[in-house]
């Protein structure tokens, strides 16, 4: 065991000793710290909510299509109950029928439209700028794309009555052809809540509607990359709760175009290039030889990942097809019923991160798609600022116990997808994940003009 132990050390007073693998993070557990729930428990004294239908609670809720950009993509039920999508939805589509999910632009872009316009000489592909044009040749989509642009402009400071009609027109770009994308779910509380605190989270979802939702994320991984040839990687997270960095309490994820693969995924490949097996060895292995197991289906497995500043559930596609949109239906639905699984365990009460690792699209060395969720169950403090040591106040084998508990719970109520394996039933085969038998594919920006 000496080869994981100096990752992992448990000394004789309780304290863990952490090296994250990919990072390099190091963290401590401290036992007298590590007596605090895993899961937040829902309010003593809930606040009554004051139930309105459609929802209106913030800009991200149905009625409030009009403070938001216009939707690339909408996913809806049909009356006969089938999963329907409408790419490039119009203005008069608005109202048809509710958007269970939709992409749309982010308004304040980390990544701006003029940066890649800017710095790479982008420009948006005709298909975007054909729906521009037609979103704005209608009084409503004009009206509509008016309206969130003075929204954006005030939010800044800024006014544009001074402006002129084109310079209006142009600051509407990012709404059509950016690259930093949001995907919002409909419900803002869950059906029949009374009270504040019972929100929609990815767990309160069913595993159909959760799957529909991550294949949405999945399937607008591939669109950016075709509408903008100079994105290199795509940053893929869902912050829930405002202390996790969410601008509403509404349920959302975001997808932002790079021209970089960002610190971790560059940190990652590099180990990568010296070790092929680095994910089996350092992740699920890792995770077998130490008893982390929480659950797992034929497709993909979840772990307490270790060296991590908040206490994080990770879960690896199983699959030799590396990147999320090379993968098969079944194996995109094997990852999605698991990373419900996990929301569902830890209620929409507790502040977490959802945050995608892949392949780059440059990258020729074989990654398996991974994603973690980490619990903000504490605020790092001057310790950890100073000594860049990070203090997680729940153990690894905590965590996972914990969440298995959960699971089996959350499982006997029917609430999660069938086949999942968890805690002990979990298989403790090596070398679980295929990705290093398979090969990235070369996708090329087909649809740009
Ligand atoms: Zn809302």
């Amino acid at each position: 065991m000496a080869f994981y132990e100096k990752y992992y050390h448990k000394m004789p007073d309780g304290t863990i000793k952490q090296i994250n693998p990919f990072s390099n993070t190091e963290v401590w557990c401290v036992e007298e710290r590590g007596r605090k729930p895993t899961i937040n428990s829902v309010p003593h004294a809930p606040e009554p909510l004051d139930r309105r239908e459609p929802e209106d609670y913030c800009h991200f809720c149905e009625t409030n299509y009009i403070f938001t950009p216009p939707e690339k993509n909408r996913v809806y039920l049909d009356p006969a109950g089938s999963w329907k999508r409408e790419p490039f939805i119009q203005s008069d589509s608005l109202e048809k029928y509710p958007a269970e999910f939709r992409r749309l632009g982010n308004l304040f872009e980390i990544v701006t439209y003029d940066y890649w316009r800017m710095n790479y000489g982008y420009v948006m592909p005709a298909f975007c700028k054909e729906w521009q044009d037609s979103y704005l040749a209608s009084k409503k989509g004009y009206d509509h794309i008016m309206n969130v642009l003075e929204l954006k402009l005030r939010m800044i400071g800024l006014d544009m009555s001074g402006m002129s009609e084109d310079e209006r027109i142009l600051k509407t770009a990012p709404f059509f052809g950016g690259c930093h994308e949001l995907l919002i779910g409909r419900k803002h509380f869950v059906a029949g809540a009374e009270s504040h605190h019972e929100l929609c989270s990815s767990g309160e979802l069913s595993p159909d509607e959760h799957y529909q939702y991550l294949l949405l994320a999945v399937d607008t991984l591939l669109d950016i990359y075709r509408q903008n040839p100079f994105v290199r990687y795509i940053s893929v997270f869902q912050n829930w709760l405002k202390p996790a960095g969410a601008s509403f309490d509404h349920l959302h994820k975001q997808l932002v175009g790079l021209d970089e693969w960002g610190v971790q995924m560059s940190s990652e490949t590099e180990s990568l290039r010296g070790n092929p097996n680095l994910y089996n060895e350092l992740a699920s292995n890792f995770a077998i030889y130490n008893s982390l197991l929480i659950a797992e289906n034929d497709y993909a497995m979840a772990f307490t990942e270790i060296g991590h500043r908040f206490p994080t559930v990770a879960i690896y596609s199983k699959s030799h097809n590396c990147r999320p949109f090379e993968q098969t239906e079944d194996e995109i639905r094997g990852m999605s019923d698991l990373v419900h699984a996990v929301h569902c365990a830890i209620t929409s009460q507790t502040t977490c991160n959802e945050e995608w690792f892949f392949a780059p699209f440059d990258s020729i060395y074989a990654a398996p798609w991974h994603i973690l969720i980490k619990l903000r169950l504490h605020n790092p403090a001057g310790f950890e600022g100073n000594t860049k040591i990070y203090i997680n106040p729940i153990s690894p084998e905590k965590l996972s116990r914990d969440i298995s508990e959960a699971l089996v719970e959350r499982r006997s109520a029917g609430l999660i997808a069938p086949g999942i394996r968890v805690g002990e039933e979990v298989r403790r085969t090596p070398n679980p994940l295929k990705y290093y038998l398979g090969t990235l594919k070369n996708i090329s920006s087909e649809g740009h003009a």
